[in-house]
């Protein structure tokens, strides 16, 4: 059984110029790495678009509409951080679509597990406006289609990504068929992901946030994802794991603070991938969000391929916490002790 890749040169249109940091460059390193040598027991999948039903599983249909009219123009901007050029409606869906199908070829067993290598990324994106880079919510739409049209009940999206996933908590904040578990900085763009955002109604407890005051480096986001997640979804039990993969906690990122290592990535993708194993078949999907420093890009890829295709070693980092980051997520852990066995 193999890894699947999605990779394809058309996510390298949705170009808004020189000097914008969410640039196509961000791929062709992680390309350029892969191309030198595909790491063994990994095979390439080639995405498809996404169509306007299944965008519309998690965004208005105006909204998809405009997106889709504003197509094969020079320029749009569409927030203040997020703009579309002449490729950039191609590469939106077939960003969400890329992420549909790896998910597809995990169900059907086609694929071990896999890593989305798409752009423009989506946690940002709200079910009404582009936000923050992303136009469509990638993850989230693949979520959808699972609960959807492959009749899964509960999936974990795992979102470690610098920033908060606002519009993925949003997506699933009345629900429980999709736990939201993140880990991002605070205060920091985009200002939501607070410990008492925990979700509400059906969906109450469902979503937990570890917000984190930068400096915390690969022992400490081991020991949250170990004691935090960890006995959460021992108890959720998941059955498909979607990743929000964001390298720009890497200690280098130009956007960044955080202090994660290449090896870092390694720590959460064995974490992730334990609990997939444990809980949901193996079946686990990385989607690559953020991330802006060329190394963290292409050495954190590498390091999440290492471990999903099994060829590497099981990293030996501690999970132990700083004083500081026990004293951060305390109150995480008393807002969700009684729904979880923390
Ligand atoms: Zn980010």
């Amino acid at each position: 059984m193999t890894t699947g890749i999605v990779k394809d040169d058309r996510y390298l249109a949705h170009n808004l110029g020189a000097g914008h940091i969410e640039g196509p460059e961000r791929l062709e390193v992680i390309h350029a790495v892969i191309e030198r040598g595909l790491p063994p027991s990994c095979a390439l999948i080639e995405p498809r678009p996404a169509s306007r039903e299944e965008l519309e599983y998690i965004h208005a249909p105006e909204y998809v509409g405009l997106i889709s009219r504003l197509a094969g123009r020079r320029y749009v901007e569409l927030d203040q951080d997020t703009s579309m050029t002449a490729g950039s409606y191609e590469a939106a869906r077939l960003a969400a679509g890329g992420t549909i199908r790896a998910a597809d070829m995990i169900m059907d067993g086609e694929v071990r597990n896999a890593v989305a290598l798409v752009r423009p990324p989506g946690h940002h994106a709200e079910r009404g406006q582009a936000l923050g880079f992303c136009i469509f919510n990638n993850i989230a739409v693949a979520a959808e289609h699972l609960i959807r049209r492959r009749g899964l009940r509960r999936i974990l999206i795992a979102d470690w990504d610098l920033h908060h996933g606002n519009g993925t908590q949003n997506a699933f904040y009345f629900r429980k068929d999709v736990l939201f578990f993140s880990t991002h900085r605070f205060p920091f763009y985009p200002g939501s992901g607070y410990w008492n955002e925990a979700g509400a109604e059906a969906g109450e407890g469902f979503t937990v946030n570890v917000p984190l005051t930068a400096g915390k480096g690969n022992e400490d986001y081991r020991f949250i994802y170990r004691t935090v997640l960890g006995p959460i979804a021992a108890a959720y039990r998941p059955e498909f794991i979607l990743v929000s993969a964001g390298f720009d906690i890497f200690a280098g990122d130009p956007l960044g603070g955080m202090e994660v290592t290449s090896e870092g990535f390694g720590v959460l993708a064995a974490e992730l991938l334990a609990m997939a194993g444990d809980y949901a078949h193996g079946r686990i999907l990385f989607v690559l969000e953020g991330g802006y420093s060329p190394e963290g890009l292409a050495e954190g890829v590498l390091q999440v391929l290492a471990q999903l295709s099994g060829k590497a070693q099981l990293p030996d980092v501690a999970a132990d916490a700083s004083p500081q980051t026990r004293t951060e997520i305390a109150p995480v852990i008393d807002v969700h002790r009684k729904y979880w066995p923390l």
